[in-house]
């Protein structure tokens, strides 16, 4: 079962390859391109391939793509929320979007994560493994075919640190893109990290027009080292340092997130060393702040701020001429924010006291 191959991951020309190699003529590859990218998860749909056909697909591979677990609808906004379920029974999480300007989706890229961050649900009980190129790809074709209709921008901010599996998602940005497979604009896809500095020099030379988004939340090292421990590795310094590289061989505008925890990195103070630090290291270049209100996550003592005061922070950063703008939330009824719905449905499925030893661990 393991070692079976997952055709959504590889490319037209790999997939033609392999039919061949498994005795089928060249034409059988753009066929099942067709089923592929059209959603469909097993072989047995693909109706126009001969019943004995389907058998040998099935012996040697699979689709690769995901089922629906579950699915919420926001009776506020529309916003749709997907669990999915990958072929080796671990989830994830996927968030339809609509915008006046088209459908946006919200994909994750690893299932767990082991960035630490104090804040956020995706990363509670760590790391299990990363999604090949094809489980990213797969999320966006099956909520294209559930919703029946054209998502037009995909933002990679859902489950996991992308530049921790940063192979995986820079074929599957190749993939993305490309003309022969769902043909999404290079610049309507935006990628959110954490600030693996080295890797984002590396992405800055991968010839991609993404918009790269910088998860700041706090402006002076000892703060963000609490708050993610990936600053410990690369402080703000090396991270702002390598934004501006990134801007400098791309040419794309850096933008950056600031998650408002009350009491942690919301006062007067904070926005000014904010706006300091932006100014020092990125002065020239153009940038943007996303300021994005906490969302509480079960079991941490974390809180937004009052409205007013969020917007008093923001108010003092553009003060500075920063542009900044305080991010509206979708979807708050379906637990749509990153990681919730899979913890929930962890605790749904596993036992406390076994939880408790796999977070041990
Ligand atoms: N690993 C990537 C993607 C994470 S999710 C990264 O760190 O950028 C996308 C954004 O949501 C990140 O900016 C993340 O820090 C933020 N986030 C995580 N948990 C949150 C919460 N409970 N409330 C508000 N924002 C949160």
């Amino acid at each position: 079962m393991e070692n079976l191959v997952n055709l959504i991951d590889l490319t037209t020309e790999e997939l033609t390859e392999y039919v061949v190699s498994l005795g089928f003529k060249q034409f059988r590859a753009a066929q099942i391109r067709r089923w592929l990218l059209r959603g469909t998860v097993d072989f047995a749909d693909m109706t126009d391939i001969g019943i004995a056909d389907r058998g040998l697909l099935n012996a040697n591979c699979r689709t690769g793509l995901p089922r629906i677990a579950e699915k919420h609808i926001s009776a506020l906004d529309g916003t749709v929320k997907y669990l999915f379920e990958l072929w080796d029974g671990n989830v994830i999480e996927s968030v339809v979007m609509r915008y006046r300007h088209g459908i946006s989706i919200c994909i994750s890229r690893q299932v767990g994560c082991r960035m630490g961050c104090v804040f956020c649900a995706s990363t509670i009980g760590g790391l299990t493994r990363n999604l090949s190129s094809g489980e990213m790809l797969g999320q966006i074709i099956c909520a294209q075919a559930d919703i029946g209709e054209r998502i037009s921008s995909v933002v990679l901010m859902g489950i996991g640190e992308p530049l921790d599996n940063y192979d995986n998602v820079v074929r599957f940005l190749h993939e993305v893109t490309s003309p022969d497979s769902l043909d999404i604009g290079s610049r309507h896809i935006s990628l959110s990290t954490s600030g693996l500095a080295d890797r984002i020099i590396r992405l800055s030379q991968e010839d991609l027009q993404i918009t790269l988004s910088i998860s700041l939340h706090c402006a002076d090292d000892a703060g963000r080292s609490e708050l993610m421990p990936v600053n410990r590795r690369w402080n703000i310094e090396e991270l702002l340092t390598s934004c501006r590289k990134y801007f400098e061989i791309t040419g794309r505008r850096i933008s950056f997130e600031y998650t408002l925890i009350s009491g942690k990195n919301d006062s007067m103070d904070d926005a000014g060393k904010l706006a300091d630090c932006l100014m020092r290291y990125l002065r020239g270049i153009p940038f943007h702040v996303n300021l994005i209100p906490v969302n509480p996550v079960e079991g941490k003592a974390f809180a937004a701020g009052e409205r007013d005061s969020i917007e008093r922070f923001r108010d003092a950063l553009e003060k500075r001429r920063i542009n900044a703008t305080i991010r509206r939330r979708l979807g708050s009824d379906i637990n749509a924010s990153c990681g919730q719905l899979r913890k929930k449905h962890i605790e749904s499925v596993i036992p406390p006291d076994i939880r408790q030893e796999l977070s041990e661990n």
